[in-house]
C-alpha cells in the first residue's frame, strides 16, 4: 500500500478549507483534522490546489519520430511536471495524424506508464469516420501545423455528419479568407478576426445542426464572438471554451509598439487588440470561458525564426539579437514576415495563473475552476480508471499542484524542460511560486 498525507489550505472550485487529506494508492481516501503526522505540511502563504489540467497541448512524438528533436511524451511529462500540470490532452496532428484505432493504441501503449496522465484526441480530416473507442475528436477548419485540415464549409458538413452527438473540439478559421489573406504584413493581418468570424458563424450551425458535445479551441476574439456563441448557448447547446495564456498576456496594441516580439508570440489564431484580451480576461473571470488550455507547442527557435537563417552565419535567433541591434528596422520587418506559429507554455502553466490572481481579481476558487474542476471535467469521462480529476474530495485522484502565491518565479530559458527549450514567457515575473507536483500519490516535482 502507497501512502501519503498532507495537511495545508485546499481549494475546490466551490470550497476553500483547512486540514489533512490521505491518499492511498493514487486516490483520496480520507479528508480530516488529525489524521496522523503529516508527509508534507504547507503553512497557510501556500495553497494546494487539485491538480491542474492542459486539455490542448502538442507533444510532437508519433510512431515515425520525426518531430521527436523539438519533443516527445518523456520531456513533455517534463514540461507538464514543472508546469504544476497533472494531465494534458494531446492534439492528433502529429505527422501521422492519429485517425484510426490502430494509431490510437500505439499512443496509449506509448503513454500507458508515464508520470503525467496523458488523454489523446483522435483528429477528424476529409473522409475520417468516428473511432469505435470512446474519445475527443479535434477538427481544423482552416490550416494550421499540419496536413489535417478542411477548406470549405461543404467538405465539413459532409464529415461531421457522421459524428453525431460526439465530443468534437473545434479550431475556428475559414480557409477562403487565410488564403485571401496570405500576403498580408502581419500576422494578425494574415490571420484576422474575420477569420474566426466567419469559420465561427458555421461553426456553430454544425454543432446545433449535428448535436455535437463541442469545445472551441484557444478563443483569441472579444466582444462580437462571445456574443455569437451566448446566442448559440441559449439555444440550448453547452459548447465550451479554451483559452490560451498568450491570448490573455499579449496583444496586438504592444506588438505595434514592438514588433521584434512577433516571433516568439506568433500563434494560431493570432493575438488580437488588447480590447478583444481584456474581453477574454473578464469572460474567463466571469465563467463564461470555461478553460486555460495553452495550446503548448513546442517548435524550436531555429523554426520561430525561419526568416532569420539566411542573413548571417550564426543561428537564426543570434542573427536575430545582432539585427536588432544594427538595423532595428530590417529586423522588425523581417519579424512581421510569417515563422513557425506556436509557442512551448507547458513549463509556466501554474505560475502564470498567479498573474490572473494578482493583476485582474481572479479569486483562488476562479483558477480552481478554469485550471482544475472544468479540465478535470474534460478528460475523467475518457479514462477507465477509478478515480477523477479535478477536485480534492474521496474518489478524486489524490493530484495536487501546491503553490506560493507570495514568492515571484522570473520565468528564464535555462529552467524551461520543454524539449523545446525557450517561453514566450522569458523575462516575466510571475507573482508566485510552484512548490510541489504530485499526480496519483507520486511527487513529480519538488520545488520547496
Ligand atoms: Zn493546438
Amino acid at each position: 500500500m502507497n501512502s501519503l498525507l498532507i495537511e495545508g489550505t485546499f481549494v475546490n472550485a466551490d470550497q476553500i478549507f483547512s486540514g489533512q487529506i490521505r491518499v492511498v494508492d493514487g486516490l483520496i481516501t480520507d479528508i480530516g483534522e488529525n489524521l496522523g503526522t503529516p508527509d508534507y505540511r504547507f503553512d497557510d502563504t501556500c495553497v494546494i490546489f487539485p491538480g491542474m489540467g492542459d486539455i490542448h497541448i502538442h507533444a510532437r512524438e508519433d510512431a515515425g519520430g520525426t518531430q521527436n528533436y523539438k519533443e516527445d511524451y518523456d520531456t513533455c511529462c517534463a514540461a507538464a511536471s514543472h508546469g504544476g500540470v497533472v494531465h494534458v490532452a494531446a492534439m492528433p496532428n502529429t505527422p501521422e495524424p492519429l485517425i484510426n484505432s490502430e494509431r490510437l493504441a500505439w499512443h496509449r501503449k506509448r503513454v500507458a506508464n508515464l508520470s503525467v496522465s496523458i488523454l489523446n484526441y483522435a483528429g477528424v480530416g476529409p473522409g475520417t469516420k468516428p473511432l469505435s473507442e470512446h474519445v475527443p475528436y479535434k477538427v481544423y477548419t482552416g490550416p494550421s501545423v499540419g496536413p489535417l485540415f478542411f477548406k470549405s464549409e461543404t467538405e465539413l458538413r459532409e464529415t461531421l455528419q457522421h459524428y453525431r452527438g460526439k465530443p468534437v473540439s473545434f479550431h475556428v478559421e475559414d480557409y477562403d479568407i487565410l488564403k485571401a489573406s496570405e500576403g498580408k504584413k502581419t500576422h494578425d493581418q494574415r490571420r484576422p478576426k474575420s477569420c474566426v468570424l466567419t469559420a465561427l458563424r458555421y461553426v456553430l450551425a454544425l454543432i446545433e445542426e449535428f448535436d455535437l458535445k463541442a469545445k472551441l479551441c484557444h478563443w483569441s476574439c472579444g466582444k462580437e464572438s462571445l456574443e455569437l456563441i451566448k446566442e448559440h448557448r441559449a439555444n440550448g447547446f453547452d459548447t465550451t471554451i479554451e483559452v490560451s495564456p498568450l491570448h490573455l498576456y499579449f496583444d496586438t496594441d504592444l506588438l505595434r509598439e514592438k514588433p521584434e516580439l512577433w516571433p516568439y508570440v506568433q500563434m494560431n489564431p493570432s493575438l488580437q487588440s488588447r480590447e478583444d484580451r481584456l474581453d477574454l480576461i473578464a469572460a474567463l473571470k466571469e465563467g463564461f470561458i470555461d478553460f486555460i488550455a495553452t495550446d503548448h507547442a513546442p517548435h524550436t527557435l531555429d523554426e520561430k525564426f525561419v526568416q532569420f537563417k539566411t542573413i548571417g552565419e550564426e543561428n537564426p535567433e543570434d542573427n536575430y539579437k545582432q539585427l536588432l541591434v544594427e538595423d532595428i528596422d530590417l529586423c522588425r520587418e523581417l519579424c512581421c514576415k510569417n515563422g513557425t506559429s506556436g509557442t512551448p507554455q507547458l513549463d509556466t502553466y501554474a505560475v502564470f495563473a498567479t498573474w490572473l490572481i494578482a493583476e485582474h481579481g481572479f479569486t483562488l476558487q476562479d483558477i480552481a475552476r478554469v485550471c482544475c474542476e472544468n479540465p478535470g471535467n474534460f478528460v475523467t469521462e475518457f479514462y477507465s480508471g477509478p478515480g477523477k480529476f479535478g477536485k480534492i474530495a474521496q474518489g478524486y485522484y489524490g493530484s495536487f499542484t501546491i503553490m506560493n502565491l507570495n514568492e515571484p518565479t522570473l520565468v528564464q530559458r535555462e529552467d524551461i524542460k520543454s524539449k523545446a527549450g525557450w517561453s514566450p514567457f522569458e523575462g516575466v515575473t510571475f507573482p508566485g511560486k510552484l512548490l510541489m507536483t504530485i499526480n496519483k500519490g507520486d511527487v513529480l516535482y519538488d520545488n520547496r
